[in-house]
């Protein structure tokens, strides 16, 4: 707790803020007023500050909904332009309240900002941040109210980050802007040891480390974008995260220290809306796997857990799990590759499973962790279909109609619902 007070003691001197402010936060223009607020008190007490807001809450959502009603197959370039209107929005209602509440902001889009990406469209990673104009603002006395979630590509085509994106802005800016604190407000008190919708008696978590967070957020605990939590990672951005609503303390987000492999598991995560893929009877043979998966990547698809069985009769079958959405996408892309590998090859998908995982670094240091997760699940009646495991992660696939019990028993299993001291 003395780490958690201490870690982001700021000096007096004049230091740079950047505030995350997530889609609930900014979900009606009271909130907006609210955060408006929160960013001016930050300003008075001395502060530079620079805020990343999403879209209101459900905008996103509802224009991914507003393309699939005028097109089957939207273009990505088109679905970025519409989906950066979600937090241009919120960018120039935020600089207003603060103008109207007396203070002064100036809002900036992901491209104003100088936020630079590749062209992958929907899914576009940051290549470079010229933050000039941010600190000539930032110098000038304004708040500056950045459009998180978006850049340019170096032609001058919009992107947008993934969804969750406005965490990756966030972390990226300050990071670009060698900022003295980020802290990303949201819904919640802070990371929580499972989500406390599924799990009631979650705990709040102090400190984790970046490890630890990462494998959470990819794992499906969407607090934070895992893509921003690489960032971080990467480049040393200690980040806070906390809620909007309240000055309750957060969870600090920073690198690993010894005393955090004493807990064996820091948390669990669930992911729904999962598919399997299933390719039976591939020749055991050199580059048959890389053929496969590079048809995949070739689409852009991100795909999860991957097992292998031992090849009998120079045969072998590969599993995958990858998001739902992106079954349809897999299997057509897949086509030509599997004809190419002989007649016998075949595919067989589903969907409707979810992804439960046990993440903590002091895994690495104590053994049985699988066995016992595993038996509570078993003790439950709950069947396992697939199992991955990493230094610091066990994950299990099951029927996605057993996932929210799944993540309570094993969230109970490891004790995670005692408060620490
Ligand atoms: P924002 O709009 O602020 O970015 P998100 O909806 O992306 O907020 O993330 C906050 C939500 O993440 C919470 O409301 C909570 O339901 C969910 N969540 C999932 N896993 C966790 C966890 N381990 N700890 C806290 N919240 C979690
Ligand atoms: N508005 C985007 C989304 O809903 C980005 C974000 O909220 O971080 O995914
Ligand atoms: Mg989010």
């Amino acid at each position: 707790m003395q780490e958690f007070c201490s870690a982001f003691r700021i000096s007096t001197a004049l230091s740079i803020i950047v505030q995350k402010y997530g889609g609930t936060s900014v979900g009606t223009t009271e909130r907006i007023r609210n955060v408006a607020n929160r960013l001016l008190a930050t300003q008075r007490e001395g502060h530079q500050v620079v805020a990343v807001v999403s879209a209101m809450a459900g905008v996103t959502d509802n224009l991914l909904k507003l393309a699939s009603e005028v097109s089957n197959s939207p273009t990505d370039r088109e679905m970025d332009v519409l989906l950066a209107t979600g937090e241009q929005t919120t960018i120039a209602l935020t600089a207003m309240a603060i103008d109207d509440l007396g203070g002064s902001a100036i809002s900036l889009t992901g491209a104003q900002a100088g936020i630079e990406t590749d062209g992958v469209h929907t899914k576009a990673r940051i290549s470079n941040i010229s933050p000039t104009e941010v600190h000539r603002l930032l110098n000038e006395g304004h708040i500056v109210i950045l459009a998180g979630f978006q850049g340019r590509t170096a032609e001058g085509r919009i992107t947008t980050l993934g969804r969750g994106g406005s965490d990756l802005s966030a972390i990226a800016m300050a990071a670009a802007i060698n900022a003295d604190l980020c802290q990303i407000f949201t819904d919640v008190d802070g990371v929580y040891t499972c989500d406390p919708r599924v799990v009631p008696d979650a705990q709040k978590i102090d400190v984790i480390s970046y490890d630890e967070m990462l494998e959470m957020a990819s794992s499906g605990s969407k607090v934070m974008q895992s893509r921003a939590v690489e960032f971080a990672k990467k480049f040393g951005v200690r980040f806070e995260v906390r809620s909007s609503l309240n000055d309750n303390p957060g969870t600090l987000v920073t690198h690993e220290t010894m005393s955090m492999e004493s807990v064996v598991i820091r948390g669990v995560s669930l992911e729904r809306d999962q598919a399997k893929v299933t390719i039976e009877d591939v020749p055991d043979k050199p580059a048959n796997a890389s053929k496969i998966f590079q048809a995949i990547a070739s689409a852009n698809i991100n795909i999860d857990m991957i097992v292998q069985n031992v090849s009998w009769d120079g045969k072998a079958d590969i599993s995958f799990t990858l998001h739902k959405n992106d079954l349809a996408k897999a299997k057509e892309v897949l086509k030509p590759t599997l004809d190419g590998l002989g007649n016998e090859v075949s595919l067989s998908a589903m969907d409707g499973i979810a992804k439960v995982s046990a993440v903590g670094i002091g895994m690495r240091s104590h053994s049985g962790v699988a066995a016992q997760l595993f038996s509570a699940l078993g003790e439950a009646g709950i069947n396992i279909q697939m199992i991955t495991t990493s230094e610091i992660k066990i994950s299990v696939t099951i029927v996605e109609a057993e996932a929210e019990e799944a993540a309570r028993v094993v969230h109970r299993a490891f004790d995670l619902h005692q408060p620490r001291g």
